[in-house]
């Protein structure tokens, strides 16, 4: 069922029409996100369904956590199937599982060894840690020195180092102080990492297409060129591909559009199939190697659980063929979505099943967009510069994406309809 309690904030809430579970988040979580006003209680394939019974369309797929549509059977096969035999025992034991596990993203990936986490973020510090002490270990920069260079516009998670070098200013406001150690150059500019690398900078790390902010897709060739400087400089490049990976942007990895393969990647969201988090920094052996036992660790990291699903996940990707399947369906939605012809529409951006639709922000806001789409059966979210994402789950069936995509159409029309006529 859909609820109107306007916008959402703390002054309102309570209000309207909401079944329990609403009204018990409202009063006892944290107000850490403003979700669109819809309780969803049922998932399969690309379909939520609210507590009314009404069905949707997901077009936000959790963030690209959700690229194997929601509850896929043969990973729910796995999770319970391991659940059955055998849960968490923690790192201090081998388990049957994770070898398997790391060896198959190893192999997917080209990178040598990996090291499993639970979320993105725990992911990113890991190469963060990683990444300094090969500074200091292997390239010989003095210590405390390390420099780690990223982009203006990231997104690589939470923590306080990650939020530390974000470049939206309520990521970081009353967080600080942060660890230093970080400079971000522009996004897309290789010459501007060129001339930010000093003698004691350890590593890049970008996303290879930027998520968070906005689908930013940078100008072809830049990653190569980006791969090209950092190895001259002795500096490691590495790919955050814990959103663009896995298939979303047509390619196993997004650093492969451009021929490139990074010293180290991290990987996460969709890594989980949806059912729970699964992550991995994946690197050289040479920067691995830097990690000794009680360096770095997680209790529920590398878990048989994680692991079993972690490895049907990526079985599950390569076996439906849902890499090629997002390079192909990408190219229609991105199609579709550029012959709207509207003016509230100032960029449709976008790789594989990956877009952004840029709106005029004088003219509407994509948080309304997203609750008007919503009214009309598809579930998506705004992105920080005013743009609506689409990031669906890869089994997506292009007549599903026909739909979605008259959906849009019409809801923009709407919009442009009352901006004409106030
Ligand atoms: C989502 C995301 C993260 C953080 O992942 P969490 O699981 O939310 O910690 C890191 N990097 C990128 C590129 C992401 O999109």
């Amino acid at each position: 069922m859909l609820y109107d309690h306007g916008p959402e904030t703390h002054a309102n809430r309570g209000a309207g029409d909401m079944d329990g579970s609403v009204q018990l988040e409202m009063r006892y979580g944290a107000s850490n996100y403003a979700p669109l006003p819809v309780t969803i209680v049922r998932g399969k394939g690309v379909y939520l369904w609210d507590d009314g019974g009404r069905r949707y369309v997901d077009m936000m797929g959790a963030y690209s956590a959700a690229s194997f549509g929601h509850s896929h059977p043969r990973l729910v096969q796995a999770l319970t199937d391991q659940a059955r035999q055998l849960d968490t025992v923690s790192r201090a034991y081998f388990n049957d599982r994770l070898g398997v596990f790391l060896a198959r993203a190893c192999r997917l990936t080209g990178m040598d060894l990996a090291l499993p986490m639970n979320s993105g973020a725990e992911a990113v510090e890991t190469a963060l840690k990683a990444a300094r002490k090969w500074a200091y270990k292997v390239k010989g920069v003095p210590d405390g020195r390390a420099e780690i260079i990223v982009c203006d516009g990231n997104f690589h998670g939470r923590t306080i180092a990650i939020v530390g070098f974000s470049s939206v200013a309520q990521y970081r406001d009353g967080f600080g102080p942060f660890p230093p150690g970080f400079r971000s150059v522009p996004f897309g500019d290789a010459a501007a990492l060129r001339a930010a690398i000093t003698p004691n900078t350890a590593a890049f790390l970008v996303e290879p297409i930027q998520g968070e902010g906005g689908i930013i897709v940078p100008p072809s060739g830049y990653l190569a060129e980006v791969a090209h400087i950092c190895r001259e400089h002795d500096v490691l490049l590495i790919c955050d591909e814990i959103q663009s990976g896995l298939g979303r942007t047509g390619k196993l990895l997004a650093c492969q559009h451009d021929g490139v393969t990074p010293d180290a990647v991290t990987l996460g969201k969709a890594l989980g199939g949806g059912l729970l988090p699964v992550s991995l920094f994946l690197a050289r052996r040479e920067v691995m190697r830097v990690f000794s036992p009680g360096d770095h660790g997680s209790t529920f990291g590398g878990n048989p659980i994680a692991a079993a699903v972690g490895l049907a996940a990526l079985d599950t990707l390569i076996e439906e063929g849902l890499v090629e399947r997002s390079a192909r369906l990408g190219a229609h939605l991105l199609a579709r979505l550029r012959a709207i012809e509207n003016p509230v529409i100032r960029e449709v951006r976008g790789c594989g099943l990956f877009a952004g639709v840029e709106l005029d922000r004088d003219s509407a806001s994509a948080a309304t967009v997203a609750t008007q789409l919503l009214r009309a059966g598809v579930l998506t979210k705004d992105t920080h510069r005013n743009t609506i994402r689409f990031a669906p789950p890869l089994i997506i069936e292009e007549t599903q994406i026909d739909w979605v995509t008259d959906r849009v159409a019409e809801v923009l029309n709407e919009l442009a309809r009352a901006d004409a006529h106030p």
